[in-house]
């Protein structure tokens, strides 16, 4: 029998695109998962398999939200290699017997949280503000001192484990995940003679506050795969949360190698 910290049998829940996953993989993996003496259950999980590709663990976190302080996340990807993943589909028996051995390594990630007027949105990549069409503009308030009023197409704020991803697309600095911080980047900022914005990433510390004023309508509020308008000018307020999403890999895994095969590649 497998048992967590408190003597039960560890629980699974898978989490996948149906439409990308073939039914008889699902099966096969649901086979193994009680071969290794592993339950399956949806509603209250120990460990959620997210397999597929980033996006599946954005949606397995947000799924799982109210679990966050039971839940482990681990994910198993399908073609090429995710950024929240570190077992591929060949490594299925290696995945099993590191859980059942606890042995997997265990990361720790800050949700970042935005309160906008009087609701709470989390996070794990990025939240953003953005505007196609018409000029976003937004003052931008760091722990309480302005810095600058922004105009552009819109302004991204990401965690360090995002920071390879929106943000990584805007210019903004790769951020090593075990440095808990939020980065703001703009999206087409407009700089000329009259407007001016900082013109570059920044990276502020785990206990900023980060505070977006929109003075424009219309605005989209982007987080993670998620979106909302918002119709009227907002206030926005955006910190690191309490709150954890705890990601397991493999124990060989190692952060240089995955930026290496990702972005640099081996030549
Ligand atoms: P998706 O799952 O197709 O993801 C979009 C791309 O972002 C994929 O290539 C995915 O592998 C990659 N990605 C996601 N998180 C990443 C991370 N932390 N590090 C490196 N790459 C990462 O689409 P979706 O489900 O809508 O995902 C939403 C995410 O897409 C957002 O959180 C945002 O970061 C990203 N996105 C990126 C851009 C851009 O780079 N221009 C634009 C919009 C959204």
């Amino acid at each position: 029998m497998i048992s967590t910290s408190k003597n039960q049998i560890m629980k699974i829940a898978l989490c996948y695109k149906s439409e990308k996953i073939a039914d008889e993989t699902i099966s096969s993996i649901k086979e193994k998962i009680l071969s290794y003496g592993f339950e399956l259950d949806d509603s209250k999980p120990d460990v959620v398999l997210f397999i597929g590709g980033d996006g599946t663990f954005l949606r397995a976190v947000h799924q799982y939200y109210n679990e966050l302080s039971k839940v482990k996340f681990v994910g198993l990807c399908k073609g090429h290699l995710g950024f929240f993943y570190s077992y591929d589909e060949s490594e299925l028996d290696v995945l099993f017997s590191d859980l059942k051995r606890g042995v997997c390594k265990s990361e720790s990630h800050h949700l970042l949280s935005a309160k906008v007027d009087n609701e709470e949105i989390y996070a794990i990549n990025e939240i953003r503000i953005e505007s196609p069409f018409h000029t976003l503009i937004s003052d931008v308030y760091i722990n309480g001192e302005s810095l600058e009023t922004f105009r552009g197409n819109g302004l991204v704020v990401s965690t360090s484990l995002g920071s390879t991803a929106y943000n990584k697309s805007l210019g903004g600095a790769v951020i090593y995940p075990q440095i808990p911080s939020m980065e703001l980047s703009e999206i087409a900022p407009i700089n000329n003679t009259i407007y001016h914005s900082l013109h570059s990433s920044l990276i502020v510390d785990k206990n900023s506050e980060i505070v977006l004023k929109t003075k424009t309508d219309n605005i989209l509020l982007g987080y993670d795969h998620l979106n909302k308008n918002l119709h009227l000018a907002s206030s926005i307020s955006l910190r690191l949360s309490d709150k954890v999403v705890i990601l397991l890999r493999n124990k060989d895994y190692s952060y240089t190698k995955l930026l290496k095969s990702k972005f640099v590649g081996d030549k």
